[in-house]
C-alpha cells in the first residue's frame, strides 16, 4: 500500500517537473523571438529578463507571435512600462 501511494507521488512529480521544463523552454523561445525582433528593427531591447517593479517573468505575460512582431515596452502583469 505505501509503495502505490510513493508511485504514485512520484509519476506526479515528473509530469510536474516535464511541465516545469516545458514552461521555461517556451520562455526562452518568447525571450529570443523578441531579442532577435529588436535587432532586426534597430531598436534597443527594453524589457529586462524579470520585471524589474514585481520581479515575474516579462514575456510570460504576452504570446509567442506578440513578442515576434512587436516591442514589449511594459510588464502585463503590474503595468510597470520599461520605457522612461
Ligand atoms: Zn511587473
Amino acid at each position: 500500500m505505501y509503495a502505490k501511494i510513493e508511485n504514485k507521488s512520484f509519476s506526479t512529480s515528473v509530469k510536474d517537473n516535464r511541465a516545469d521544463y516545458e514552461i521555461k523552454r517556451y520562455r526562452d523561445e518568447k525571450e529570443k523571438a523578441q531579442h532577435d525582433y529588436c535587432l532586426k528593427a534597430g531598436i534597443p531591447i527594453f524589457m529586462p529578463k524579470t520585471c524589474y517593479s514585481c520581479g515575474k517573468n516579462v514575456v510570460d505575460f504576452y504570446s509567442l507571435s506578440e513578442c515576434l512582431t512587436g516591442i514589449l515596452t511594459g510588464c502585463r502583469n503590474c503595468n510597470k512600462s520599461f520605457v522612461s
